[in-house]
């Protein structure tokens, strides 16, 4: 039998690497890839990136062999003799084109918006619209989203500048931190989390009950349910740096 491993489990966007004004500009510095690299590699541990990304873009950008990748806020997982994919956000992924088919449509008009799919689910980004335009976008997209919603089709929530469209599953970054911890017999105390956004409050929340470390990335924020918090991306970088060297 195994001896059960540590889960060292981190957002993405905000949390390892600075928000960008675009997606794709978010990449990781080669000095916390080779960090993470060498921590995926401890026996004893099991490194997990978890993003609303889609899980092939995550693994794009974070690019270290044998990590855990949970992709769409935990609607799928891959990993070294790993993998899930939530069966509900399977059924959904024919109305989430139909959806971005019509996003695209109308919101054409308003500069910087954009819909982003994600196979499992949309992200709709408003970072680069104009101000004058914030009024127009919320309407065209709860005109346009509305009626799936009331059908119990998809379900909405919102991010940092971002609206996102999933299936209607109750699932989040707090199931799959869940799941995780069941799938890898994680002893008491045995994960560390860290998150920027409100949709890492799962997380923080499964790990907290799991008597782990929570830990928000971030300015001082009241609503967090976080126990720890560091400033930013390069303080992650540094806690992780002396989890290695503790570990050693
Ligand atoms: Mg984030």
């Amino acid at each position: 039998m195994r001896a059960r491993p540590f889960l060292l489990l981190a957002d993405y966007d905000g949390t390892l690497v600075p928000i960008r004004s675009a997606p794709a500009l978010a990449r990781l510095d080669p000095a916390t890839r080779r960090l993470l690299r060498r921590l995926s590699q401890r026996r004893g541990v099991r490194l997990g990136l978890i993003s609303g990304r889609s899980l092939p873009e995550l693994r794009g950008m974070v690019r270290v062999p044998g990590a855990l990748y949970v992709g769409n806020h935990g609607l799928e997982l891959q990993g070294p003799g790993v993998r899930f994919l939530h069966p509900q956000a399977r059924r959904a992924a024919p109305v989430l084109v139909r959806i971005a088919a019509m996003l695209r449509r109308v919101l054409r008009p308003i500069p910087g918006a954009w819909v982003e799919s994600k196979r499992l689910s949309l992200s709709i980004h408003w970072r680069a619209i104009r101000r004058a335009d914030r009024a127009r976008f919320q309407r065209e997209v709860r005109g346009a989203v509305s009626p799936w919603v009331a059908s119990h089709r998809v379900r909405v929530t919102t991010g940092k500048r971002v609206v996102e469209i999933r299936p209607p599953v109750a699932w989040d970054k707090g199931a799959i931190v869940e799941w995780l911890m069941k799938r890898y017999r994680c002893p008491q105390g045995g994960v560390i989390y860290f998150g920027d956004d409100r949709t890492d409050e799962d997380a923080f929340r499964a790990v907290n009950r799991a008597g782990g470390i929570s830990v928000f990335v971030g300015a001082p924020r009241a609503a967090t349910a976080a126990r720890w918090r560091v400033r930013g991306p390069r303080q992650v970088r540094n806690v992780l740096h002396r989890l290695e060297v503790r570990s050693a």
